[in-house]
């Protein structure tokens, strides 16, 4: 079967909040875009990990929901009419003509003159603690990330781990749930020394119980539903926790997958690029977000916004040869695509 192979500007690997920017920050220079994500929905981390948590660091935004800034980021980059490749993982990236061919694992393929990745952390996936048959429970009573607060009402929860995913979910989640139990291996949290501080409060008034120093041992239930969840010491005393749900917060395991495989100088699991530009070692090929990397990087949303303005800059020129591009202020022109 012939396959069908689609024409753009720019690829863009990646439709967390930094790629959905690009694609204005390049609609803004007359360039159309293609995005892939190996999600279903675009919003990268802000969807997957804390749709509901408050961001308070957006430039003109003192406090706004990250699900609510993926929203106005899609309005943004709307007027410029992006073809979006949900749940589309990209997994070959090769040279073809004076550009570039971006596959995705269902056989989708796009051709672009220039590929912008902006993958985050790379496909990413939770780290599962190694207990048995855990798969079964999964998405019903054991959940790595909470889509929405309210599905906790009233539960009996247990949460696992010591960083600031695991206390601030304890904390929300305290306000609404049953019982929440917190498994930590040692008694200091790594999360942000307020939090830590408001969880041991609350611990202190019997609001949260601080299970310590234990750590997952079994599961217990039938059908995917949890009834208890057994935890051990260190000297492998176990005690049985009466539960409804589990919410492991292990951090995410950010594996490059097939981007390590593209040629690409990295830098310790990110892509190396010149910090002017954003171009990575292979020309026509420029990343940005997260997974870009350069000294004095910060991994923050406002930073990858100022890599896509970048990057749409340095890209110009392989769009449209030739043409002068004079630098105008968005006030200047408007958005053109609108
Ligand atoms: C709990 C938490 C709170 C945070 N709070 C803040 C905050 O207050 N302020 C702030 O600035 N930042 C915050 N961050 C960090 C912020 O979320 C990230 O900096 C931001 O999401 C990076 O955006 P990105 O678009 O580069 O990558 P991501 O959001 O990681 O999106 C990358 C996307 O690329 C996709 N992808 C990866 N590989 C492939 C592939 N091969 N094919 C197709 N798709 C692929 C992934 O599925 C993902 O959707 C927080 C992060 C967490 C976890």
């Amino acid at each position: 079967m012939e396959q069908d192979i689609q024409r753009t500007d720019v690829a863009i690997i990646g439709a967390g909040p930094v790629g959905l920017f690009a694609v204005f920050e390049c609609g803004m220079l007359k360039m159309r875009c293609h995005l892939f994500d190996a999600l279903e929905a675009p919003g990268g981390q802000c969807a997957a990990l804390y749709p509901e948590k408050p961001i308070y660091d957006i430039p003109g935004y003192p406090r706004i929901d990250a699900a609510e800034l993926v929203e106005r980021l899609a309005e943004q980059a709307a007027p410029f009419e992006p073809v979006y490749h949900l749940g589309h993982p990209v997994t070959r990236l090769a040279a073809e003509g004076d550009g570039f061919v971006v596959e995705a694992a269902s056989g989708v393929c796009v051709t672009a003159k220039a590929v912008v990745i902006a993958a985050g952390a790379g496909a990413f996936g939770p780290n599962r603690p190694p207990l048995a048959d855990i798969e079964s429970y999964e998405g019903r009573s054991v959940f790595y990330l909470v889509r929405r607060r309210d599905d906790f009402r009233g539960k009996r929860i247990v949460i696992a781990g010591g960083g600031d995913s695991a206390v601030d979910w304890a904390l929300s989640l305290a306000d609404i749930a049953g019982h929440v139990m917190v498994v930590h291996r040692r008694a200091k949290f790594r999360a942000a020394p307020e939090s830590a501080a408001r969880l041991e409060r609350l611990a202190a008034a019997g609001r949260i119980e601080l299970v310590i120093p234990y750590q997952l041992h079994a599961l217990e239930g039938s059908a995917g539903q949890l009834s208890a969840v057994v935890v051990s010491d260190l000297s492998g005393h176990t005690r049985r926790l009466d539960a409804d749900c589990l919410l492991p917060f292990f951090g995410l395991a950010t594996d490059l997958g097939p981007l390590a495989r593209w040629g690409l100088a990295l830098d310790r699991h990110h892509i190396a690029v010149d910090p002017a530009s954003c171009a990575s070692s292979r020309p026509g090929i420029f990343a940005i977000g997260d997974i870009a990397s350069y000294p004095g990087k910060l991994k923050l949303i406002l930073s990858g916004f100022a890599e896509a303005a970048l990057a749409a800059h340095a890209i110009h020129p392989l769009v449209h040869p030739g043409e002068a591009l004079h630098f105008e202020y968005s006030t200047t022109k408007g958005v053109p695509g609108r």
